[in-house]
């Protein structure tokens, strides 16, 4: 088992799960999207984490992770912040994965 990199259990807790449908706002908090990202300049930064470590991780296993097995992996550790659980969910929701 990798040792998961501090920036995903870093400091990303205590977000709001809010209802929102305005176009320019974040789909997972209140704040403003930054374009060309889907979202805020904070779940923007928890999804690049997610990304980089999705590298580090399947180079730790030897290519054999899939996404969505990494993501089980993420939302398995008791660590794992309240943004990255919130932007996992968003990408299976959307189908985005693989
Ligand atoms: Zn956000």
């Amino acid at each position: 088992m990798p040792t998961i990199p501090k920036s995903l259990s870093a400091p990303y807790s205590g977000i709001y799960p809010t209802v929102h449908n305005m176009p320019d706002q974040c789909p997972l908090c209140d704040r403003r999207k930054e374009p060309p990202s889907d979202f805020c300049t904070f779940h923007g930064a928890a999804l690049k984490n997610l990304e980089e470590a999705y590298a580090i991780w399947t180079k730790a296993f030897d290519g054999q992770l899939t996404k969505e097995e990494y993501y089980a992996k993420v939302l398995a550790r008791s660590e794992t912040g309240r943004a990255i659980r919130d932007l996992i969910n968003y990408i299976r929701a959307q189908g985005a994965g693989g």
